[in-house]
Formats: structure tokens, sequence, C-alpha cells
């Protein structure tokens, strides 16, 4: 039994042996192969498509796309040597063979186009086609070219170049009819990356076309703005050109002709012209005349240079007579030009600009350039403005040409005047000096008695004999201080020289029934001044005091110390100064209006101490409120002890 039991259990065993080997050799085995097989086809797969996709890059010029394709379809033939590749284009209902690789045996009729229906089948499906034996099927216009390439089975698979290129579609064959299990998924992922590709090289070349268009936009902009940049800095230029040009008209103590001559520098400076003059009408001669202060021109051809304005052909005359400004690029070579004057200061480019001031044309400017072509409309234009700045320069300058004439003249009549003065004042003192002695002694009784009319008759010749005197001095006072009268200065006490002056006075104020007071302080500083002068200074104040301000009037003197100036005056509580006249009581031989008839005077006592305080470096000056009297004050500068200090 037990025998039974292990024989039947050995023979089990046994089957289940048979029975596993069997199924190995019959189903496991080949199953291990087939899916060796399979591993290994993915993982060339894999490492093709790494390695394609590692290289492949989209390209950023249309042209360059043709690259792409051949480097996925050489990467596909050495993964498939015995096969052929074939590109295809479409066109005007044809497909044009484009490219291929394979190792064909008769050189074939390339790039001629090719019509057959599966292409265009292959095209509007966007899908793989398949054909495993293209004998078998209907492949008419392409038998010759299979024949050359060998093909009898075909896969075929459209893609869409990059740059809005026609379609193409890639074409793989066999020599065998076959299988095409192993070359579908490598054709499908090339055509898919050919396409792939395409797009983004098309969204590259778009971005490139856009950032070329921006770029250019860009440059235009950077341009315009260099343009406007240049033109702002010109106007820059333009304007402190502009700021200098009025600066030198309307500067203090400009002097004409060199503000003149200095806007013509500028002008040349500003247009880098070689010549700027300007031409100005001369009415007498009836020509338009080369002003001095010219630039770039000798003062020798200068007075070579004037056109009558008779003369149309000259272009200057031209835009004298019609004031419209005027341009030429060569000077030399314009029938509407002159040519004389370019060729004598050798210039060709030029302008011409009216200089009219309050609409009154005086002349022209001319600006001219060595260089041809040189000068531009916007140039044009500044020379119009600074003409206009010109013309009150120009304006100014004849006036202050006339001016000085008049002036010259007046002071060799004032000349002449105090010469005559001074000769005829000292011919008169000496006989008056000899009638005044003659009337004394007569007077004096010494020459026998008088009766009363004789004696009255003698009084009064001898008041107008004083008078006389009176004016004499005073004008040969005045001839002195005009001339080169030379100051003694010394240190002098004021106060001390005002109280001799007031006793001097008390005789002729008592006379008047006028109360005359000083009020000077003896702490008085001392001034550096000449004695004799400020006393006659001080004398005039207060006779115009005394004879102004009438019976019984009150005078008064007072000092003041200022620190750099002591300053005296003599007031009185007359009838005053009308304020129009105050200005000027100082000019010589002026007389009040109502003072002229009542009181006699020469007019010229307030001139000569005027004329004396300022030679002290002093001033002198009223305040009067008429109906409430005047107040006539005078200052000089403190004498300085050795140390500096006032005293
Ligand atoms: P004159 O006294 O000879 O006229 P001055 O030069 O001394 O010449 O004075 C000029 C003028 O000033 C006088 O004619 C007079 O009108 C006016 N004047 C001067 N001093 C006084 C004064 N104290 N009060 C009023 N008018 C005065």
């Amino acid at each position: 039994m037990l025998n039974e039991l292990i024989g039947a259990g050995v023979l089990g065993a046994a089957g289940a042996f048979g029975a596993y080997w069997y199924l190995k050799f019959r189903d496991v085995l080949p199953m291990e192969s087939r899916l060796r097989a399979a591993q290994k086809s993915f993982s060339d797969f894999t490492v093709f498509t790494r390695e394609t996709m590692e290289r492949a890059y989209a390209p950023e010029q249309p042209e360059h796309y043709g690259d792409i394709t051949n480097y996925y379809l050489i990467k596909l033939h050495k993964v498939f040597p015995d096969s052929s590749m074939l590109v295809f284009e479409k066109g005007q209902g044809q497909w044009r063979l484009v490219n291929y690789l394979k190792h064909f045996k008769v050189e074939p009729k390339l790039l001629t186009a090719y019509k057959w229906s599966a292409f265009d089948r292959s095209s509007s499906e966007g899908e793989l086609l398949r054909f495993d034996d293209v004998l078998a099927g209907d492949y008419q216009g392409v038998e010759e070219l299979f024949s050359v390439f060998d093909i009898r089975s075909a896969l075929m698979c459209p893609f869409r170049p990059a740059g809005g290129a026609a379609e193409r579609l890639v074409l793989f064959g066999a020599a065998s009819p076959g299988c095409f299990d192993a070359a579908a998924p490598y054709l499908r992922f090339v055509t898919s990356q050919l396409s792939s590709i395409s797009r983004v090289s098309d969204k590259v070349i778009a971005l490139r076309k856009e950032t070329d268009h921006l770029r250019s936009e860009v440059s235009a902009v950077v341009k315009e703005l260099d343009v406007a940049g240049s033109r702002l800095i010109q106007r820059a230029k333009e304007r402190k050109a502009l700021y200098e040009v009025v600066t030198k008209v309307t500067g203090p103590g400009q002097d004409a002709q060199n503000g003149c001559s200095a806007i013509l520098n500028i002008v040349a400076k500003m247009v880098e012209a070689d010549v700027v003059a300007c031409l100005l009408f001369d009415e007498t001669k009836g020509e338009l005349v080369v002003s001095p202060g010219s630039y770039g021109i000798p003062d020798a051809d200068r007075v070579l240079y004037s056109i009558p304005v008779s003369n149309h052909a000259s272009a200057s005359v031209r835009t004298f007579l019609s004031r419209k400004p005027f341009i030429t690029a060569d000077a030399q070579d314009d029938p509407d030009v002159l040519s004389q004057y370019a060729k004598l200061w050798e210039i060709h480019s030029l302008m011409i600009v009216p200089i009219s001031l309050h609409d009154r044309i005086i002349g022209v400017m001319r600006v001219g350039s060595r260089r041809k072509d040189f000068f531009t409309p916007d140039q044009l234009e500044f020379l119009s403005i600074i003409a206009d700045e010109l013309a009150i320069i120009i304006e100014m300058f004849t006036l202050y040409e006339n001016l000085s004439k008049k002036a010259q003249e007046l002071a060799q009549l004032n000349k002449i005047k105090d010469e005559f003065l001074s000769t005829v004042s000292h011919e008169l003192k000496t006989p008056l000096t000899t009638i005044k002695g003659f009337v004394s002694v007569i007077l004096s009784g010494e020459v026998g008695p008088l009766n009363e009319q004789q004696h009255n008759f003698l009084t009064v010749t001898d008041q107008s004999v004083n008078r006389l005197t009176h004016l004499i001095s005073n004008l040969l006072d005045l001839s002195r201080l005009n001339g080169k009268v030379e100051m003694e200065f010394q240190k002098v006490d004021l106060a001390e020289l005002v109280r001799s002056s007031v006793s001097a006075m008390l005789l002729k104020a008592r006379e008047g029934r006028i109360d005359i007071s000083n009020a000077v302080s003896r702490a008085l500083p001392h001034v550096q001044a000449d004695t004799r002068w400020i006393t006659q200074v001080i004398d005039n104040l207060l006779i115009n005091a005394i004879k102004y301000a009438g019976q019984g009037a009150k005078v008064r003197v007072t000092g003041t110390d200022k620190g750099e100036a002591v300053v005296i005056c003599v007031e009185d509580d007359g009838p005053g100064i009308p304020a129009e006249e105050q200005k000027m009581v100082f000019d010589k031989f002026y007389r009040g209006k109502t003072s002229a008839n009542q009181v006699p005077g020469t007019g010229l006592g307030l001139a000569i101490s005027k004329s004396v305080v300022e030679k002290h470096g002093g001033k002198i000056w009223v305040e009067s409120k008429p109906g409430k009297g005047c107040r006539f004050c005078f200052a000089l500068p403190a004498a300085k002890d050795k140390t500096g200090q006032g005293q």
C-alpha cells in the first residue's frame, strides 16, 4: 500500500515536472524573450528621443529650419539604416521632393514634383499613414521614384515647417513589404517634434520680428531725441547769446561802440561765422556803409565796402528794401549775389538780415562763412532776433556820438566863458578898487566939504561899487574853483570859525533887527579844511539867512558831531524856499523867483559853497518848508588823529 502510494507520488511529481517544462518552453520563454525585445526597443527609443531632444533647437530664421529637419532625419536614418527618408513639400497641387536620405542604386531624378493621392490623404488626416505593400495599391505617379529608392512599403507623416512655409511630409520607405511597428513611433516622434519646433520657431521668429521692430522704433525715437536734444542745446546757446547781447545793450556804463562790436563778436561765435558786419544806411550818400566794430574785416577793407541802394543786384540792398532775410549756400556762385565782396572777404555761405528799429529800417547785418552750405534756416531766424537788439545799440551809439559831440562843443564854450569871466573880472577889479578908494576919500571930507545931495549920491555910488566888487570877487572865486585851485587843508576848529563869522555878522544883523545865536559847542571835533574857503561857506549861509529871513527874524547856528562827519547848520524862520526851487538854489546864477526882485544878489553864493564843500569831500543841502524858514547844512569829514580815530 505504502509502495503504491510512493509510486503514485513519484509519478505525480514527474508529471508535474514535465508539465512545468512543457509550459515553460511553450509560453513563458517566448514571452520572456518578447519582453526583453520590447524593453530593448523601449530603451533604444528613449535614448533616441533624449539625444535628439537634447540637440534640438528652435531656429530664429525660417531658412535654418531645413537644418533641424535634416538633423532629425539623419538621426532617424541611423536607427533604420536600410530605410529611405524622403521629404516632400506641397505646392500648387503637387508634392515636390525637397530632401532625401538613402543609399540608392541609381541617381534619382530629384527635386521633381509628384502627384500621389496618398500624400494629400496623409496631409489632410494629419496622421501617420502606412502602406504595407505599395505595389498592392494605387501609387501611380511615384512608381519611378519608388523603384529608384527601392521602396516597397511606406510610412508617411506630415509636419508644418516654420515661418509659414508650405506643408511638408516625411516618407519612410522600406525595400520589403514590411512591418513598421518599430519605425512608426520614431516617425511619429520626429514629425511631431518638427511640428512643435516649428511652432516654437514661429514664436521666436515673431518675437525676433517684434524685437527688431521695437529696436528700430527705439532707435528712431533715440534719433529723434538726439535731434531734439541738439536742438535744445542749440536753443540754450542762442538764449545765452541773446542774454549776453541784451546785457551788452542794457548793461550799465556800456560804451555803445564796444557794445556793438561785442554783439557782432557774440554772433560770430554763436554761428561760427568768419565775417560779421553791419551795413548801415547813410542817408546823405544813399548808400549802405559798413559800420565800425565789424568782425573779421580789416578796417582797411571796411572803407571799401559801400553799396548804393539803387543797386538791386546786391542781395544786401534787396534785403534792406524788402526787409526779408536772405540765405545762400555759396555767395561766390549765386547769381542773386554780387560775388565781388564775397570773393574779397573769401566767404561762401552767407546770411543777410534786416536791422530795423520801431518799423524804421536802418541797415542790414551780413554774416559769412568760408565754408559752403554752412548756415541753417534756424540760424537765420536767430540772427533776425539778434538784429532787433542790435538796432537798439546802434541807435544808442548814434545818440551817444551826437551827445558826445554836443558835450565837447559845450565844454569848449564853457571854457571860453570861464576864461572870459576870469579876464573881465581881473580887468574890472583894478579900476573898481581905484573908484572905491576915491569915493571913500571924498565921502570922508578929506578933499573938501560935501553938500547933502552930493553925500547921498556918493553913498549910493559907494554901495554900488561894493555890490560890483562882491560880484567880481564871486566870479573870480567861481573861476578859481572851476580851475585847478589848490585847497590848503589843515586841522580846523569849526566851532571857532563859526564864532568869528557870527561876530562879524552881528552889526549887519542888528541893522535888520535880527536875532542871531550860536549854539555850536566848543567840543565839536576838528575837520581837515581850508580855513579861507570854509569861512566863506559859513559867511554865505549867514548872509543869506540875514538877507532872506527878513526884519526881526531869528537865525541860529548849530553844530553836530556825527562821528565820521561834523555837520554845521544855519537855520532861520524866514519865508523858506518853495519845493520846486530847492534843487536849483545850488546852481550857478540861480536866484529865487521872489528874492530876485526884492533882495540884491548874484546867484553865486550857494554854487560857490557847494563847490567848496565838495572839494572837501563833504555834502551840502537844504531843508525847508515854505513859510517856516530854511535850514542850510553842510557836512565835512571829521579829521583823523594819528591812529586813524576821529577826534
Ligand atoms: P543870491 O543870494 O546872491 O541870490 P545864493 O546862491 O546865495 O545867491 O542863493 C540863491 C537863491 O537861494 C537865492 O536867490 C534865494 O532865492 C535862495 N536862498 C538862499 N538862502 C535863502 C534863505 N535863507 N531863505 C530863503 N531863500 C534863500
